[in-house]
């Protein structure tokens, strides 16, 4: 909210659009009884917010992950509303969430919790009202359960979920989909900035879909990935990291622990080390006030959604470090979601150069778009990209009329 009142004093918004905006439409809290392979049965609490649907059907992932809460999933679902609505796909913002640790639970428990939340959100659901998708802890094994057990409810509805398995109508392209997106910002901005790729080193926090994929597309630009990390901690080679090789160790061991490549480093050593690129690609809240200063990177790509702190903005701008937020950075996700969504809907299926050729021309454009506003007002790219956003969403709501 701190970023959005900013860019809403920029543009004098009106306070009945902060007044809609600022608040979520809907807050849905469920708590799921659910059979343990042990036989006892233990309560998971869940979450489902939408944000808004000024602009469409509410739109966003599911997070399952021990830390997860209400508060954080009502941050989420509204960075989806400004995400969509800034990439300008036809969607409202949601975020749906259940506090547990998937690495602790078998995949028949994964798997009747899936459904179980499914179930108990069968009527918020839909095709044209809420479509969730993977987050944090998610991939396209859930979202094929969730397809299915709604699919048992109402028949033969893909469009319900995106981030499906190709088998079961996902998209070509979907699951490179937000690390390809976060690759195509990061030569936008090293273009503005005049910098040569192959001169250029880059450090990626996070090593899950988003970050392996944005390193290996990184390094296929000629950017030397010098850093990577994953919850077991940094990994650093001067000479580059053979990105594909770590995916070969991770696919092989399940995580980064152990990987010879590359000396050991902290996370909190890869986030203030000596590159020219950052890419946090792991939580929120990664640089704060706290590390703000020490970060040496002179762009910072958010792949992850939230990884800088609204207090560090501050101190990074004062040090000139170019930020390409979140929610166009990480936008290339939700974007192929909308065209699986698309084919779902009419049952034609495009080949993963068509939805590349498709989905470019819109992150190419949202970033433009940002870049021009951002000198226009001579703000931060990400009070550019909110500003970029609420105007959308501001149009909407005074079209939508006086309600
Ligand atoms: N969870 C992803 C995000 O934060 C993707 C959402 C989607 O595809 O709907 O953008």
């Amino acid at each position: 909210m701190a970023r959005f009142n900013q860019a809403a004093d920029l543009i004098n918004l009106d306070q009945r659009f902060r007044d809609i905006i600022g608040v979520p439409e809907r807050v849905i809290n469920v708590n799921l009884p659910v059979k343990l392979d042990d036989g006892t049965t233990r309560v998971f609490e869940g979450f489902r917010v939408i944000h808004s649907t000024v602009m469409g059907p509410s739109k966003g992932g599911i997070r399952f992950a021990p830390f997860v809460d209400l508060d954080e999933v009502k941050a989420l679902a509204g960075w989806m509303t400004f995400k969509c609505a800034l990439v300008g796909l036809p969607y409202g913002g949601a975020k749906g969430g259940i506090t547990l640790n998937p690495k602790v639970r078998s995949t028949d428990e994964l798997e009747r919790i899936t459904r179980a939340y499914t179930r108990a959100l069968k009527d918020v659901f839909g095709e044209d009202s809420d479509i969730p998708a993977p987050d944090m802890g998610t991939s396209f094994r859930e979202m094929a359960w969730i397809f299915h057990e709604y699919s048992r409810i109402y028949g033969y509805t893909p469009g319900v979920v995106t981030g499906k398995p190709l088998h079961l109508g996902g998209s070509k392209g979907r699951v490179p989909a937000t690390g390809w997106g976060v690759m195509v910002t990061t030569m936008k901005a090293i273009e503005k900035l005049g910098w040569d790729p192959k001169q250029t080193t880059c450090a990626v926090q996070g090593f899950g879909n988003v970050g392996s994929w944005a390193a290996k597309l990184l390094e296929d630009q000629g950017i030397k990935v010098v850093a990577i990390s994953d919850h077991t901690g940094g990994y650093f080679r001067k000479g580059g990291i053979d990105v594909r090789d770590a995916v070969k160790f991770l696919k092989k061991n399940g995580s980064l622990d152990g990987y010879g490549g590359a000396e050991r480093i902290t996370n909190e050593e890869l986030l203030t080390m000596d590159v020219d690129i950052l890419v946090p690609a792991a939580i929120e809240n990664v640089i704060t006030e706290a590390n703000a200063e020490e970060v040496q990177a002179r762009l910072i790509v958010e792949g992850a959604n939230g990884p800088v702190s609204s207090t560090a903005d501050a101190i990074l701008d004062e040090k000139g470090v170019l930020i390409v937020p979140d929610i166009l950075a990480n936008a290339g996700g939700v974007t192929v979601s909308y065209f699986e969504w698309v084919q779902n809907r009419r049952g034609h299926y495009y080949s993963e150069e068509e939805i590349r050729d498709k989905a470019a021309p819109i992150m190419i454009e949202a970033f433009d778009r940002v870049y021009e506003t951002h000198e226009a007002y001579q703000c931060s790219m990400r009070i550019a990209a909110y500003i970029s956003a609420i105007k959308r969403l501001a149009t909407g709501i005074d079209l939508e009329g006086n309600f």
